[in-house]
């Protein structure tokens, strides 16, 4: 997507910003596409969705899985004297 942003907007760097997944979580057989907005200097810093998660979501229950980080939503609380797990890790 960054040459056809490059082409149509030369000045890109400078007030574009990448929102997209964290690389480290793409597929490493295509990393080629997904690594390759590291080659060019931005003045914004991406925007990661897993980091960003829970800034995202909206809603009374947002918990990050104490084990693996993931960012869920539940409809009861979790009680005070439990630490938050997703479903998986839940089980
Ligand atoms: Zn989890």
């Amino acid at each position: 997507m960054i040459p056809a942003i490059k082409a149509a907007y030369p000045e890109y760097t400078r007030n574009v910003l990448i929102v997209s997944t964290h690389p480290d979580e793409l597929d490493a057989n295509r990393r080629q596409s997904s690594f390759s907005y590291f080659d060019f200097v931005f003045n914004l810093q991406p925007f990661f969705l897993q980091t960003n998660a829970d800034k995202i979501i909206a809603g009374d229950n947002v918990y990050r899985c104490v084990e693996c980080g993931k960012i869920f939503t539940t409809q009861n609380e979790v009680p005070t004297n439990r630490q938050p797990r997703c479903r998986q890790h839940r089980n």
